[in-house]
């Protein structure tokens, strides 16, 4: 399944000691607290989003054994310091319903990336886009697996007043964080089509049976895969 990104945000943390043994697990030396920069970003979360998908606790669960290692890159404006963040730890923090996955990263604290800690710890660079795969999305009203099959429900549309949304579970895999340059653009490095992997729906639906419309999403996706060849 495709990689989805999804929104997060920076917030401060002290390295104390318990953080600096996770820290130095990925360290070549071992760092000391005045030589590290350290942050956490709040990821994905169990809420409905944007795109109203919303990711099981399981799922997020498993994207916080994934992260631990993962880098967080930064954009173009700030690349020419060859230099990024780490993820030393990943856990899940509930308030109350809400389950949000928190990913502790840092920096050395070099000469060279001080303009980078700097912005950060101003708040100028403070939205990050995190990557995730999943191995199932559930529509919420049909209990339709969408990886595999599809159906006539559309997130974010009302059926019988209720809203259609899509669950993200299982876990696959959890890719490097971004730094994005201009949070003003909502749907930055948002990846919208096929990403669960289904068969595309029918580009203009017409009135026809299900069969019909199962051959030719079928016929679609095998041109799909071969077109291209
Ligand atoms: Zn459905």
């Amino acid at each position: 399944m495709n990689m989805i990104r999804k929104a997060a945000c920076v917030k401060m943390l002290a390295a104390d000691e318990s953080e600096l043994a996770l820290i130095n697990q990925y360290a070549l030396r071992p760092l000391k607290a005045e030589e590290v920069f350290t942050f956490r970003l709040a990821a994905c979360n169990n809420q409905v989003d944007r795109d109203f998908e919303h990711f099981s606790d399981a799922a997020l669960e498993g994207f916080a054994k994934l992260y631990p290692g993962k880098s967080v890159l930064l954009d173009h404006a700030w690349s020419s310091t060859k230099q990024t963040a780490r993820i030393y730890a990943a856990n899940v923090e509930a308030q109350g319903e809400v389950k949000q996955l928190v990913l502790h990263c840092y920096m050395p604290r070099l000469e060279t990336n001080a303009g980078v800690i700097a912005a950060i710890e101003s708040g100028i660079l403070r939205e990050c886009s995190v990557g995730v795969a999943v191995g199932s999305a559930v529509c919420d009203i049909c209990k339709t697996e969408l990886t595999t099959g599809w159906c006539d429900h559309r997130p974010g549309k009302v059926y019988d007043d209720v809203l259609c949304t899509v669950t993200l579970d299982k876990a696959t895999d959890a890719y490097e964080v971004s730094f994005v340059a201009v949070p003003a653009q909502p749907d930055a490095g948002i990846i919208k089509s096929k990403r669960y992997g289904g068969p595309e729906e029918p580009a203009d639906p017409p009135e026809e049976g299900d069969e019909e419309k199962l051959a030719r999403a079928m016929q679609d996706q095998e041109e799909k895969r071969y077109g291209g060849f």
